[in-house]
């Protein structure tokens, strides 16, 4: 078998994830909730399966989860998705990334990402023949180069892949970063993927600017997300696209051979529980508390240098000051002596070995957190 894939092994998620177990550590590596979701959720997904909702659902998503996230985008951003024609269910944001990518790259084709990037962009560009082009962010503060951006865009260019806030750094795009991506592609036949799926994670009273907002950007653009991080539920896989009717069409003519339709019965759940607006209105506030527990505790115990991040759920560290130790080794160092699990950095990026960076997930409890942070303040 030729592979597809050659340069690519087993995700550093799996990698640092089955680390962490096999040395009973504190998995602040991978992404994802350390606590129950509510209660409430479960009881309504028991109730939609015991119920008998268990056959396929329609291809595109049930209506009325079509229709809550409609709802959901206008009240956030005073924009309006047609259910019935633009906006599709997932089997997560994984799929619908992968499903809107497939839309649109052909053998070929470049594709912008900026680096350091979620690490599905760039495979699933190479799948469908096309070429990933990677532009660095600021090494300091992760905002967006955009004289270099504009510099390697070409005939050749089809999409530039956008993620707010952002994974691994928590940069939150700004209304003048999503107007200045609109005017460099306005007259050019270039799409956009936004990724959001930490639209409900932001601190600070920062507001999440999707690029949505911006009418030239709203017809060129698939939204992605999922509710996977919204309600602390990473293993239901149920996210969504939304994007304008023509691209749409492309969209769900694609999902159709790649997942079909996902989950029926955690759709219905999903869908009666944001009955109440305030399970996702409410998250950033949660979040924000975990993250100032961490940052306070790495600031007061360990020697690392950080700036707190502005949204999503991780908190990215610089150990340069300290040691020449690569990423790598210092994250498996960590999960083994300190029995906390991390991510090198290094995996957000197609070839870097300079860096020295880890990130460090705080989507867990209170308690946890801080023995976390005890553990490191040994270790570091
Ligand atoms: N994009 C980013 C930036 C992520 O961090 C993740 C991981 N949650 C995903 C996409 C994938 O989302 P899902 O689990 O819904 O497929
Ligand atoms: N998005 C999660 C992270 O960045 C992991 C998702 C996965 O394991 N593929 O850690």
């Amino acid at each position: 078998l030729i592979s597809k894939l050659p340069a690519q092994g087993t995700s550093i998620f799996t990698i640092m994830t089955h680390l962490a177990e096999e040395h009973n550590a504190i998995n602040l590596a991978q992404g994802f909730p350390g606590f129950p979701c509510d209660p409430h959720l479960t009881d309504l997904a028991a109730h939609y399966i015991k119920e008998g909702n268990n056959q396929y659902a329609p291809s595109i998503g049930i209506p009325v989860l079509r229709k809550r996230i409609s709802q959901m985008a206008e009240l956030m951003h005073g924009v309006f998705y047609k259910p019935e024609t633009e906006i599709t269910i997932t089997s997560g944001a994984t799929e619908a990334l992968y499903v809107a990518i497939t839309a649109v790259v052909k053998t070929g084709d470049e594709v912008i990402i900026m680096e350091p990037a979620y690490d599905a962009y760039g495979p699933s560009v190479r799948l469908n023949g096309g070429v990933p082009v990677y532009v660095p962010l600021d090494e300091n503060d992760f905002s967006i180069d955009w004289d270099r951006l504009e510099g390697v865009i070409n005939e050749k260019t089809t999409l530039i892949i956008v993620n707010t806030p952002h994974n691994p750094s928590g940069y939150v795009w700004k209304k003048d970063d999503v107007d200045h991506l609109a005017k460099i592609i306005s007259d050019k036949p270039i799409f956009v993927i936004s990724d959001e799926v930490y639209e409900h994670i932001v601190f600070d009273k920062k507001e999440h600017y999707s690029l949505m907002r911006n009418p030239i950007l709203r017809d060129k653009t698939f939204i992605c997300s999922s509710f996977g991080k919204t309600l602390h539920v990473t293993g239901w896989k149920i996210g969504y696209c939304l994007a304008p009717e023509k691209m749409s069409k492309e969209f769900r003519k694609i999902h159709q051979y790649i997942a079909f339709s996902t989950a029926t019965p955690l759709q219905y759940a999903i869908a009666a529980y944001l009955d109440d607006d305030s399970k996702y209105l409410e998250l950033s506030a949660f979040y924000q508390k975990k993250r100032d527990i961490f940052c306070e505790g790495l600031k007061a115990y360990t020697p690392f240098k950080f700036t707190p991040a502005e949204g999503s759920f991780f908190q990215t560290v610089s150990y340069r000051h300290l040691s020449t130790e690569n990423d790598f080794d210092l994250a498996v160092r960590l999960t083994k002596k300190a029995k906390v699990a991390c991510i090198p950095n290094t995996a957000f990026y197609k070839d870097k070995s300079d860096l020295k960076v880890l990130r460090f997930c705080f989507a867990k409890d209170e308690a946890e957190l801080e023995l976390a942070i005890s553990r490191l303040s040994y270790a570091v």
